[in-house]
């Protein structure tokens, strides 16, 4: 028997990526999974912590999918590589800080180099064509094959039948016929083709893969790269943005505050990097401060802080206040509701 064709798929954990894998195992290719880990992926991080999201399974949904799909999955960390992707997008930005296009580009040869590596034959994707307005475009599928150096080794096998024959269906390695060509943001015709396959549970249907697409995470970014004076951050700074309410009362300093208690105990972990208020007379949030303040600013941060405890009014609150292991205790009024102006909200 021939040895069968070897296919890595880019898995984000969405539908599109799990069909465009399966109608591949279904050809006989031998296909394994890579799934790239910028810090900006909503898997795995706020649904985890926060009770409101307590229902949705606390799962790696692209891990998942791999294990549906009966593949391995390659998880490929590329926090530092994407930084540049981010910062400098030479197709710019979509509606918000995603560099859609850029990143699709970068991911696709990412799993390039990967295959080439590691002796695969091509690269699959799930993109559907029309289904994203910057990365999922006719015009833009051909910049991302030949910006990625994939070429004609891309394959898109869930609109392969509108695109030009790749490599891949002109040597005969899959067959073209059992592709399929999908179009547009109708998802009915990959729910479909799930049932068919029988797969019945899967992440929400073009749902956002990423943060940067998220209109307040990308001004919380933007704050921070204002604040900063350059496009820098590290993991940190990032997975900081996706918890808790961030104000700026003061041009020199900004306040996270958890919502919750499964924010307040992430929080918690970073509280020796950063100046840290807790109201102790009454039950309340724990705020980390980021920036530089002076006393006057810890009392105004400690008044914010107390507004958002249950103690928000009384007379007064009693906030602890750590900064560099040394804790002090202030007995602060909280501000009124309207001493919070909207503008302070990141
Ligand atoms: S949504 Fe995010 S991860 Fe997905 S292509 Fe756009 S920038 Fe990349």
């Amino acid at each position: 028997m021939a040895t069968p064709r070897k296919a890595v798929a880019l898995i984000s954990g969405g539908l599109d990526s799990m069909l465009a894998a399966r109608t591949m195992l279904e050809q006989g290719i031998h296909v394994e999974g890579i799934n790239f880990f910028t810090g900006f992926c909503v898997e795995g991080h706020t649904h985890a912590i926060r009770a409101k999201d307590r229902a949705r399974p606390k799962r790696n949904n692209a891990l998942w999918a791999a294990e549906q799909l009966g593949i391995r999955l390659h998880i490929i960390d590329v926090i530092d590589e994407y930084k540049d992707v981010l910062t400098k997008p030479k197709h710019g930005y979509g509606a918000n800080l995603n560099p859609c296009l850029d990143c699709k580009g970068f991911m696709v040869g990412k799993a390039y180099q990967w295959m080439t590596e590691n002796g695969f034959d091509f690269v699959v994707t799930g993109e559907v064509i029309g289904q994203r307005p910057m990365s999922q475009r006719k015009d833009t599928m051909p910049v991302i094959a030949r910006e990625s150096g994939a070429g004609d080794l891309l394959l898109r096998p869930l609109s392969a039948k509108l695109l030009p024959p790749t490599r891949p269906e002109r040597e005969g390695w899959v067959d073209r016929d059992k592709l399929f060509d999908f179009n547009g943001r109708n998802r009915k015709p990959q729910m479909a083709l799930a049932a068919a396959h029988g797969i019945t549970e899967y992440a929400q249907p073009a749902g956002g893969c990423c943060f940067l697409t998220d209109a307040t995470y990308a001004r919380k970014l933007t704050d921070l790269w204002q604040v900063r004076g350059s496009k820098e951050y590290e993991l940190d700074d990032i997975m900081l943005l996706k918890v808790g309410r961030h104000l700026r009362p003061r041009p020199h300093f900004k306040l996270i505050i958890g919502r919750e208690e499964g924010e307040n105990n992430f929080l918690e972990g970073y509280r020796r990097q950063f100046t840290c208020l807790r109201p102790i007379s009454h039950h309340g949030p724990l705020a980390l401060l980021d920036g530089t303040a002076d006393e006057s600013d810890l009392q105004l941060a400690a008044r914010v802080t107390a507004r958002f405890s249950q103690g928000r009014n009384a007379p007064l609150v009693q906030v602890e206040v750590t900064r560099q292991s040394v804790t002090t205790r202030l007995d602060v009024q909280p501000l009124a509701e309207d001493e919070i102006p909207h503008a302070w909200y990141i």
